[in-house]
């Protein structure tokens, strides 16, 4: 996003990972980056059209969702504004964006639709990706031209019938025939852009390489390519999602993406490296919501006052701030670390993904309860909200798999430091000077925590009021690292199986993470002189209140918990397939 702390930044290091270790990263995580002045540029120039052209469509594209389809002019539409080329690089016919002024133009589009965001969005954060991080100079050359000005949509073709989450268990085989060409067949489900696409990245199985899955760019117009028919969604209506089929496919050598074997790693590098766009969308929606709400708080009278002026509407408004407020922080800081270079910004791109996604769900619930009776009306704009924003925290990873996936990851380095800290606290004993110099940042703050030696301060001078908030993610942070390593102790390998233990473990990660971006964002607004800082050090504030207060119940839910209890009556209500009382 920036061009600001590239001095500090430590590429190869990930903020999201450190905090397993009990450390927050401030090289990483301060000062707030700034979006690069191309960018702003750019952004300046695109926006008011794209507001123009989308807004002009208001009327179709409601109509668009209730008839499950977008017209081709209004595609065509898409085409001429250049929002298939967005992070396409210029020499190929892009625009050449960051990834963080890329979420930025699908924050402006979800402020009218997220199915037009969606159209442009699965063709750049997950159709043509691959493209972007594994092709050749060749296939670049090949493709790229024709992606960034439309003429073909990509799609990402990934999930089956049998294979959802678990994504590596996919039937669809490439077989590898006497001329080097691949033969392809199989079929894939829900595939958005599926009906307009003339360009998928598949992932199929495959006999040769180390690894069992290999990625493919394959044509639309190909023989024995068909797409089925539209599929009729709860929400995103307008957006195309079809299953795509593959018979007998021949996909001639060079279209094979990345390396022989590598299909799982590419097709998890796309989806890491997109969900800051799903994220942007995700603010743009509740950006709306919150003028949306806002204005209708304000309208509305009931009992002879404006409902604005109840404390169940306020907090209703300002919840829905600190949400936007906070996803906005976490989304722009990951695409950041994307754009300045990092190279592992895996657990930040799922935090920020799980957060987002689970945000604007809560601020569409709410701008619906202050819109009440109206809020329910299709006539008015709350309830496509509510249906379209449902699927954010089902596809690009179901949260539950990112919850894991995050405590797992951030698990594993820790397990692997473990034995480290073992052997290092021996040396300290045996030679104090020597012995402390032996040990890593993970193992000194795991000996200070103990011990009660160094633990230093963690992050620098902020305003007093950031400054308390800083103190709690200090504690916490801590008793994260603390929770790791009595968890890993206690369960050693069988920590995978434990789904109560990890969530805990994700949600004090994702808190501690988003709680750092929001106070490293509101200290740059204070910074900046922002004619909105002190409501930014309230949302800080806040947030960092309700934060602490999930954090304490995660560490104490270590100890003491349902968990047992809550087995035990899933236990019982899978046996019976169902509820077993009634009244009568
Ligand atoms: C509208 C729409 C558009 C889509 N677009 C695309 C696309 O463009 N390309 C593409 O390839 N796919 C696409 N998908 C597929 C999407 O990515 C999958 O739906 C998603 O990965 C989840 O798979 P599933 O629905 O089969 O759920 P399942 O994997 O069957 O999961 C069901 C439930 O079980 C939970 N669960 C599963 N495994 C575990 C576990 N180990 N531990 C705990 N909980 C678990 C899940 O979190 C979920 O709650 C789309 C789906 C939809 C609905």
């Amino acid at each position: 996003m920036a061009d600001a702390p590239a001095s500090t930044l430590l590429r190869d290091r990930s903020a999201a990972k450190s905090l397993f270790f009990g450390d927050i990263l401030e090289e990483n995580l301060f000062p707030y980056p700034r979006m690069r002045e191309r960018d702003r540029e750019l952004l300046a120039a695109m926006l008011d059209p794209i507001d123009d052209f989308v807004g002009a469509h208001a009327a179709d594209l409601k109509r668009w969702d209730h008839d499950g389809e977008q017209s081709e002019a209004f595609i065509q539409g898409l085409r001429e504004m250049g929002l298939f080329g967005l992070i396409i690089p210029e020499e190929h016919g892009g625009l050449a964006l960051s990834n963080a002024a890329y979420a930025r133009v699908l924050g402006q589009t979800s402020g009218h639709d997220s199915s037009v965001s969606l159209t442009v969005g699965a063709h750049s954060s997950i159709g043509m990706k691959g493209l972007l991080l594994w092709g050749s100079d060749e296939q670049k050359s090949r493709y790229l031209p024709r992606l960034a000005s439309g003429e073909l949509i990509a799609a990402f073709c990934l999930t089956e019938p049998g294979a959802g989450s678990d994504a590596a268990s996919i039937r669809t085989r490439a077989t590898k025939n006497a001329d080097g060409s691949w033969t392809l067949d199989g079929e894939k489900i829900w595939i958005t852009n599926g009906g307009i696409a003339g360009f998928y990245t598949v992932f199929a199985r495959t006999d040769e390489g180390h690894g069992k899955m290999t990625a493919f760019m394959v044509e639309a117009a190909w023989p024995g390519v068909s797409r089925g028919p539209h599929e009729h969604k709860l929400g995103i209506r307008s957006n195309s999602t079809t299953t795509v089929a593959f018979a007998d496919v021949r996909v001639p050598a060079e279209n094979v993406l990345g390396e022989v074997g590598s299909g799982f790693k590419v097709a998890m590098s796309i989806l890491n490296n997109g969900r800051t766009g799903l994220g942007g969308g995700a603010v743009g929606g509740m950006k709306r919501l919150i003028a949306l709400a806002t204005r209708q708080a304000k309208d509305r009278q009931q009992f002879g006052r404006p409902i604005a002026d109840y404390g169940l509407v306020r907090e209703k408004i300002a919840q829905m701030t600190i949400d936007c407020f906070a996803a906005e922080s976490t989304v722009f800081m990951v695409a950041h670390f994307i754009d300045s270079g990092c190279e592992d910004y895996s657990l930040e791109a799922a935090m920020s993904k799980v957060y987002a996604s689970e945000a604007i769900q809560r601020c569409a619930y709410e701008a619906m309860q202050i819109a009440a009776g109206n809020g329910y009306m299709r006539e008015f704009p709350y309830e496509k909200v509510f249906r379209d924003s449902r699927i954010l925290s089902i596809f690009e990873g179901t949260n539950e798999i990112l919850r894991l996936y995050v405590a797992l990851s951030g698990l594993k380095d820790v397990g692997a430091q473990l034995g480290e800290l073992k052997s290092a606290v021996s040396h300290i004993f045996n030679d104090p000077i020597k012995g402390f110099g032996l040990l890593t940042g993970y193992a000194q703050r795991r000996f200070a925590q103990s011990s009660g030696i160094g633990g230093d301060r963690i992050l620098r001078e902020l305003p007093p009021r950031l400054r308390k908030c800083a103190g709690v993610y200090e504690h916490y942070v801590n008793e994260l690292a603390a929770a790791c390593d009595a968890a890993l102790r206690k369960y050693g390998r069988g920590i995978a199986d434990q789904q109560f233990v990890l969530k805990r473990i994700g949600e004090l990660a994702i808190d501690l993470f988003v709680g750092s971006c929001v106070l490293s964002r509101a200290d740059a607004l204070v910074a900046a002189g922002d004619a909105h800082a002190d409501a930014a050090q309230s949302i800080c504030e806040v947030f960092t209140a309700q934060a602490r207060r999930r954090m304490y119940r995660c560490v104490k839910g270590m100890q003491r918990n349902e968990d047992a209890g809550l087995d035990a009556i899933a236990g019982a209500m899978l046996a019976r397939e169902g509820y077993p009382w009634d009244v009568l």
